[in-house]
């Protein structure tokens, strides 16, 4: 087939597509094309369309915050690359590679392509923009109880699939109200963000940190057995208690409790399980005095 492909600069080109060819691959390709709300969905069909028609061996799609670059196939020599918009909007770049130079007549062909794939690409990029911001806290900034749902679901089925401990911390900041009623709601929310950094900042990269419901947080912690989420969970109640908050001149502190769960390797566990274990210790926490952490096996 290439043999007989015609030639332009040198460059062998595939052969040129009959209308009715390019008809056909154009309604194929906007069927495939709306079988997704996934960009690398889309990508990798775009993708498996080009290849064949162009002898793309790469694609490489980076540049919007919401979404992380994807790369597919294997990268060539040559590029070509686009900036994609619509309507003024960013779409991010994509860049096609081979192993042989692009000619006039294939970039023309790309580009053409490239118009069916916006529509899409901006839709895909709307909906994991909406579905992210559903399931983030707009205060504090970390995932929310949807998030948290999710999460927990995963995390539980890799720990029992891989047969890993899986701890899960519920923390709940102590006589909240008072702050609020003290020192007004606006403080009351920045003590929540407070307390959201020093949680971050005392677990760690792999934990995973949501808010729960008002004043409660949960930390998912994987590969961790009790002992070490109480070293965690102590970590966090200690740097709580011993931060000095401030407002309008008058210094105050604010405490938590915390109530551990651990699934253990090779126990069974479901997540209300797990989650009601917590929140008996978290429970126990309370009536114990406040500001401590309780283990729940
Ligand atoms: P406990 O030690 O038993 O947990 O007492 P608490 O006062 O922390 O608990 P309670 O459930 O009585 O009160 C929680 C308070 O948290 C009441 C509610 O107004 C406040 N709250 C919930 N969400 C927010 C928020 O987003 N911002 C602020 N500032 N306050 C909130
Ligand atoms: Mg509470
Ligand atoms: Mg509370």
């Amino acid at each position: 087939m290439v043999s007989n492909a015609p030639v332009a600069n040198g460059i062998a080109l595939l052969p040129e597509l009959t209308p009715e060819q390019e008809l056909d691959a154009r309604f194929r390709l906007l069927q495939a094309l709306q079988t997704s709300l996934q960009p690398e969905g889309l990508l990798q069909i775009f993708f498996n369309h080009l290849q064949p028609l162009l002898a793309i061996s790469g694609l490489r799609y980076s540049g919007t915050e919401i979404h992380p670059a994807i790369k597919l196939g294997r990268e060539g020599v040559h590029h070509c690359d686009y900036r994609l918009s619509l309507e003024e909007e960013p779409l991010g770049n994509i860049i096609f590679s081979r192993s042989k130079r692009f000619a006039e007549r294939e970039l023309a062909a790309i580009e053409r392509w490239l118009s069916f794939l916006v529509h899409p690409l901006r839709n895909a990029l709307h909906y994991q923009g909406a579905l992210r911001l559903s399931m983030l806290d707009p205060l504090t900034r970390i995932g929310n109880r949807t998030a948290m749902d999710i999460a927990l679901n995963r995390e539980l089925q890799i720990a029992e699939r891989y047969r890993q401990d899986l701890s899960l911390l519920l923390i709940d900041v102590d006589h909240f109200k008072r702050i609020n009623d003290q020192f007004g709601h606006t403080r009351g929310d920045q003590v929540l963000k407070e307390v959201t950094g020093i949680i971050q900042q005392s677990s760690r990269g792999s934990d995973l940190t949501f808010r729960y419901g008002g004043e409660e947080f949960v930390v998912i912690l994987g590969k961790t057995n009790t002992r070490g989420a109480h070293i965690i969970a102590e970590r966090i109640r200690e740097r709580v208690a011993s931060t000095q908050l401030e407002h309008n001149g008058h210094s105050f502190q604010s405490t938590v409790s915390i109530g551990i769960a651990s699934h253990l390797r090779d126990k069974k566990d479901s997540v209300q399980d797990l989650f009601e274990r917590a929140d008996k210790a978290l429970y126990c926490a309370k009536r114990d005095g406040r500001n401590r952490v309780i283990l729940q096996g």
